[in-house]
């Protein structure tokens, strides 16, 4: 959707893009990576104005912040048996 510019839900080409933003105590689109605003990571969104559908994109020069957070993890499928914090 972000790269061909049409909605892979309904065929749409009227594709809307919402930047991601950080504003003060994390408000905004964006993955908060750290107690400060320095730390947050903004999410673009891409939307489909023809169906509703919306996807969410971390800029490529973020991921590193986000590969480094503490929350973030590959989903391995033992997480629900090996994490009981939640
Ligand atoms: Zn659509």
């Amino acid at each position: 959707m972000k790269f061909m510019k049409m909605c892979p839900k309904c065929g749409s080409n009227d594709i809307l893009t919402v930047d991601g933003y950080c504003g003060a105590y994390g408000v905004g689109d964006n993955i908060m990576v750290g107690m400060t605003i320095f730390s947050a990571v903004p999410v673009d969104r891409y939307v489909c104005c023809s169906c509703g559908y919306s996807e969410e994109w971390i800029r490529r020069e973020d991921m590193e912040k986000v590969r480094n957070y503490k929350r973030a993890h590959r989903d391995t499928g033992s997480r629900l048996l090996t994490d009981d914090r939640r």
